[in-house]
């Protein structure tokens, strides 16, 4: 099993580093391989996503990144900047479905901003596509409006599409993740006002007649963010398109009271995977040792559950990071009273040594 290593910028290198601790406390036997990308790619090579670190990426059967970005790129031409690494890591490798848990824990109900009995439990799984929609679609671009509102004024515009296939095989991860939990999927669309999504309803809703076992309902996007902070608890998995989901997986991970717990993973059709934390480089705690690297732990998990099909492993993981937050131990993201502060590493060690634990 060949793992590709991208600790990328900022706090990524400090919660890669444990990562990989508790993936080599495991009973299980890896090649991990280490590469630059993101910004730190672009200061040793002048590209944040390099050829080797590509080629490395496709020759991997999961690639474990750690977070790209930092402020002091934001003037780069756009191809250069570090959050290009991602997108050309999604479009290489077609990695089209991205899996976004928002899952509460019954320690940090407090962290979130919902009364607790809103979140208390909470376990929903966000699906969204990855390779396709407005952010993709052609033409895009800057040109003079031949008609509308304004003709002959400056106009940009970008092109909204979703093909058969796309969307079939978008529904159908959605589906059988879903049979694997409270077998409900609820597709987030915007039918009632765009073709697009009109066609997205009408072929999630043919893909759902071959899993008669799955209850499947539909939502408009605009109720969907609503029903999220009035009662997440109701939706199991809800699946929808590329920027629905971007704006609601991260409204979900805020549900929970802090991004520093969510991890995420994007699967192309052969189940190998980009696995990653939920949030981002974070430039202003970098290099001060103090960000919470459960995000990433719980991604290695997801890895070892989807793409290495080491369940039992995945499993022990969850079970560790369970077991330190129950014992008290806490990140300054997710910090209350009554808990014991620690840093990264300290953090990283507490997993090992409950895994050690559930070892026997
Ligand atoms: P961010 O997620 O990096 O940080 C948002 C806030 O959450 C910050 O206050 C940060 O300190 C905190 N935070 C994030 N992760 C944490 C952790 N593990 N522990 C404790 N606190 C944590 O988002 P941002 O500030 O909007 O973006 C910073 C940079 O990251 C930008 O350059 C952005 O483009 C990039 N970014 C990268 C990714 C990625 O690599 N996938 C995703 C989002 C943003």
């Amino acid at each position: 099993m060949k793992i590709a290593v991208l600790p990328g910028d900022g706090i990524g290198t400090e919660i890669m580093a444990e990562a990989v601790k508790v993936l080599q406390v495991l009973d299980l036997r890896f090649e991990l391989e280490s590469a630059l990308v993101g910004g730190a790619a672009y200061e040793a090579h002048g590209h944040p996503l390099p050829d080797a670190t590509l080629q490395l990426a496709k020759d991997a059967d999961a690639i474990l990144f750690g977070a790209v970005g930092d402020w002091k790129y934001d003037k780069l031409e756009r191809h250069l900047r570090p959050e290009q690494a991602i997108l050309g890591l999604r479009k290489n490798l077609g990695l089209f479905a991205n899996f976004r848990p928002a899952i509460c824990y019954e320690q940090l109900v407090g962290a979130s901003s919902l009364k607790p009995e809103l979140i208390a439990g909470l376990d929903i799984l966000i699906i969204r596509e990855l390779t396709g929609d407005i952010y993709f679609g052609q033409p895009r671009g800057r040109r003079t409006a031949a008609d509308g509102h304004f003709p002959g004024a400056e106009e940009a515009f970008d092109t909204m599409r979703y093909s058969r296939p796309e969307i079939e095989r978008i529904a159908h991860v959605a589906f059988q993740a879903a049979r694997k939990r409270d077998k409900r999927v609820t597709s987030v669309d915007k039918a009632n006002v765009l073709e697009t999504f009109q066609f997205w309803k009408d072929v999630v809703s043919e893909v759902g007649l071959l899993y008669p076992d799955v209850a499947l309902d539909h939502m408009y996007v605009d109720n969907a963010a609503m029903q999220l902070v009035k009662a997440p608890k109701k939706f199991d998995v809800l699946v929808t398109g590329n920027m629905f989901g971007d704006i609601l997986s991260d409204e979900a991970a805020m549900l929970t009271g802090s991004i520093g717990m969510l991890p995420s993973a994007s699967l192309n059709s052969s189940n190998q995977g980009l696995y990653e934390p939920s949030h981002g480089s974070a430039p202003d705690i970098a290099g001060q040792g103090v960000a919470n690297p459960l995000a990433t732990i719980l991604s290695v998990a997801m890895m070892l559950r989807f793409s290495l099909n080491q369940p039992q492993a995945a499993l022990r993981i969850e079970a560790a990071v369970k077991d330190v937050l129950a014992a008290g131990w806490r990140t300054g993201d997710i910090y209350s009273e009554g808990t014991t502060r620690v840093g990264t590493r300290a953090m990283g060690d507490a997993v090992v040594a409950a895994l050690h634990k559930s070892k026997g």
